[in-house]
């Protein structure tokens, strides 16, 4: 990390990512970013929602300015979180999905204030925003990255995939108090209104039927603590502050529970608060529509700092002196490919969103915003310009790669939306296999199997539900149901190594050796540096007698990683039973 700061400062001359536009050196601001994940504009009390109170957003809305039209591209959330942080639409970062490594080649806010001797912190609320796991790269330009721990003590969810807001808010203070010299970035991230809705008491019993608004005011509470800490040491007054929210929430609108499958506006309109450093604004409140990808651009505007660097935004700076046109917002959603269904685009330009799918759909927001009459047809004028729209945006991303993984957006339009099923016919679906999920991280394996069975009721081929109840059976001991599951899966994705593997461990488990060692070659065909498979193959070739390839798969296992126990054992047994 510390490398690549030295080489970006070293860079700053000769490439000119950032240049000093002024003059006058005034101060630099510190800069604090607020995300609060899974937070629907319409349930902060500021936005108009009376019956919650988030008198933390309020107070930062009153000294700022508040935007009420501000829209994310992405409904999940490291993809939404990567937009903020590089001022790209998904399809131009290509961190569509989760544990896809940010490529080097963007900047992010991070190195390019480290750039301008900012000192950078991050303290995330979620393990899915872990740079050691599911999110590689995003702890770019960052002195301190707050990780989980990499062997978490606990099986509650609470440490091992969740920090509470006031942990995590602790957390940033700690490290404030720790390095007072500034200039500071420090990104605070907020995971609480994210499902399961489990908020703390008070807000447990105040919001006992609103579990999900008890989060947020429980999340807004963390903010105040935060925004306290700050005012308490002299560093509120002069600082620029964003709040945002990473994306909304279903709420069973359009059938969607949760998040990542639509491009609705229940899950793309985001609150967004800007408090500037020390001058107050007499622009209060901005109706236009705007993007997360304006944030960041604004950020290096109002710091001083012009980058060089294309973003998919622009500096929201001239809103503050009255600026009032909407902008044109794209959203994105890759996560239904995860799943087998068609990925999503969608335009929003005043009044109207059109959503590029199997089935296209076009709204007049302002007699429709809950968007439920689609009024698409392919001749209407507005279709027509969306589409081009969409379709210039495709013009600008990158060629795809040799290996034929593009970035998200690239392929025909007719590969992207008409092969897969419609993700609106598959929400109910999605809902099952996201609750199983959830329950699986809490351990609520009756719960996880339960869910997973119905999707399979209703669609027997499912890839995720069968890979996903053969991996719960196979961690509760039954592994003869579980190798029954993953020989589906694999029949209906035979190029997941992780199908192929956990097929290998539930064979052995049931005595089946030669289909065991088929699965695991299979696996380690597929991805061949994995350490796990091939000891295991190692062990079924011991028990199979073949100890030559038994003694390979050991000697290989130690080749990458020379001090592996398991493997020095293997070789051991091998040796002992040939002398
Ligand atoms: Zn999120």
């Amino acid at each position: 990390m510390k490398r690549t700061v030295i080489l970006l400062l070293i860079l700053v001359p000769a490439t000119g990512l950032v240049a000093q536009t002024s003059a006058r050196k005034a101060p630099a601001p510190d800069v604090y970013l607020i995300t609060i994940d899974t937070l629907r504009a319409d349930h902060v009390h500021c936005y108009g929602y009376a019956n919650i109170e988030t008198p933390a957003i309020d107070a930062l809305a009153k000294d700022g300015v508040r935007f009420s039209h501000a829209f994310t591209p992405s409904p999940i959330t490291n993809t939404s979180h990567t937009t903020i942080l590089t001022g790209l639409l998904p399809s131009k970062h290509g961190v569509t999905d989760f544990a896809i490594p940010l490529p080097a080649t963007h900047p992010t806010w991070a190195e390019f204030l480290s750039a301008q001797g900012y000192h950078t912190a991050a303290f995330i609320g979620a393990v899915i925003l872990d740079s050691k796991s599911l999110a590689p790269g995003l702890d770019r330009g960052f002195d301190f990255y707050d990780n989980f721990p990499e062997h978490p003590q606990t099986k509650v969810r609470w440490g091992r995939v969740e920090r509470r807001g006031m942990e995590v808010a602790q957390h940033a203070e700690a490290w404030l108090t720790a390095h007072p010299r500034g200039p500071h970035f420090v990104w605070v991230h907020l995971y609480d209104p994210h499902d399961p809705y489990e908020p703390p008491a008070p807000y447990s019993t105040t919001y006992k039927d609103r579990l999900y608004d008890g989060e947020i005011a429980y999340a807004d509470s963390a903010l105040g603590n935060f925004l306290a800490f700050l005012k308490a040491h002299n560093w509120y007054q002069n600082a620029l502050i964003i709040v945002v929210g990473d994306h909304g929430e279903g709420l069973g609108e359009h059938h969607e529970e949760t998040h990542g499958i639509f491009l609705y506006d229940s899950t793309t309109h985001v609150p967004l608060v800007v408090k500037l450093p020390s001058r107050a604004t007499t622009v209060k409140v901005v109706d236009a529509q705007v993007q997360t990808t304006d944030i960041l651009p604004t950020v290096l505007d109002i710091v001083g700092a012009s980058p060089v660097q294309q973003f998919d935004g622009e500096s929201l700076k001239g809103y503050f002196t009255g600026e009032t046109a909407s902008r044109t917002v794209f959203g994105e959603t890759d996560y239904p490919l995860r799943f087998g269904w068609a990925r999503l685009r969608s335009v929003r330009t005043e009044g109207l969103k059109f959503i590029e799918a199997p089935r296209p759909e076009l709204y007049d927001l302002r007699a429709d915003p809950g968007e439920l009459n689609n009024t698409y047809s392919p001749e209407k004028a507005e279709v027509q310009k969306s589409r081009a729209l969409l379709a210039d945006l495709r013009a600008k991303l990158p060629p795809p790669t040799s290996s034929g993984q593009g970035p998200a957006g690239s392929g025909s339009a007719a590969s992207d939306f008409s092969d897969l099923p419609d993700p609106k016919d598959k929400i109910e679906e999605q809902n099952l296999l996201h609750r199983a999920m959830i329950a699986s991280d809490d351990n609520q394996l009756a719960d996880a199997r339960k869910a997973l069975e119905k999707v399979l009721e209703m669609n027997p081929k499912s890839p995720v539900a069968l890979r996903q109840l053969g991996e719960l059976e196979l961690q509760a001991g039954n592994y003869s149901q579980a190798a029954g599951h993953l020989k589906s899966a694999r029949q209906i994705r035979p190029d997941d190594a992780t199908v192929a593997y956990n097929l290998g461990q539930a064979l052995a488990k049931t005595g089946d050796l030669q289909g065991a060692r088929d699965a695991l070659e299979a696996s380690l065909k597929l991805t061949p540096g994995q350490i796990a498979p091939r000891i295991l193959l190692g062990k079924v070739y011991l028990e199979l007698k073949d100890l030559n390839a038994a003694e390979d798969q050991f000697e290989a296992a130690l080749l990458s990683e020379p001090n592996n126990a398991e493997a020095k054992a293997g070789l051991a047994k091998v040796k002992a039973v040939k002398k």
